[in-house]
């Protein structure tokens, strides 16, 4: 096997690996795994997700999970273990949903990706109060440390870039320039319709 034939293979291979982490995600296990994920945008009412307790069951419209996807890629899946930490917990509870599902992610290879994307995503929306979930720099903390709670170790590897309170613009570029994670500029601008995981009904 001469180095020409070995490029050959290994090339191609070494360019899927970026998909590859990409779609490393969280699974459901256990009795989660048994929860019926539905593609419903009617169930949803707009949202991104939503679950329901008897029979635990969530809904997820993949319009909105689109939307989410092409400006914060990753995002998303943070909303879809949201919903399972309502079903765990049996609780609607967005707080705890949120807390569960960071410290979950926390625990998954590549969980760091998501959870950076996810505190970005809701950084970048900062006017979007709601009672039940506090202001969206509320949740991006709550999720921040939730996952800090989880794992206070985490190698510098795998740490996600977490943007800290009133870091600016340009402090995060420089950041950025050191890890391998994607660098977003935060910014104002929002999506045309309203996202948000929402609870039980
Ligand atoms: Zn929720």
């Amino acid at each position: 096997m001469n180095r020409c034939f070995l490029a050959a293979i290994l090339t191609p291979l070494l360019l899927l690996l970026p998909a590859i982490r990409v779609y490393a995600q969280w699974v459901p296990t256990g009795t989660l795994a048994a929860v019926p994920v539905v593609q419903d945008c009617n169930e949803t009412g707009g949202d991104v997700a939503v679950s329901r307790l008897d029979p635990p069951t969530i809904y997820i419209c993949q319009a909105v999970v689109k939307l989410i996807r092409r400006k914060n890629p990753g995002a998303e899946h943070f909303y879809f273990v949201h919903e399972f930490g309502h079903v765990a917990q049996g609780t609607s509870d967005e707080a705890a949903a949120d807390c569960w599902a960071a410290k979950e992610l926390a625990k998954t290879p590549n969980g760091s990706r998501y959870l950076a994307a996810a505190i970005e995503h809701f950084r970048q929306r900062p006017n979007e109060y709601s009672p039940r979930y506090g202001s969206p720099n509320e949740r991006a903390e709550r999720i921040r440390s939730c996952a800090e709670e989880e794992r206070p170790n985490y190698d510098a590897v795998d740490r996600p870039v977490l943007p800290k309170r009133g870091e600016t613009p340009e402090r995060r570029r420089a950041g950025c320039i050191k890890t391998a994670e994607p660098c977003k500029t935060p910014s104002a601008s929002r999506l045309g319709q309203p996202l948000g995981a929402s609870g039980p009904s």
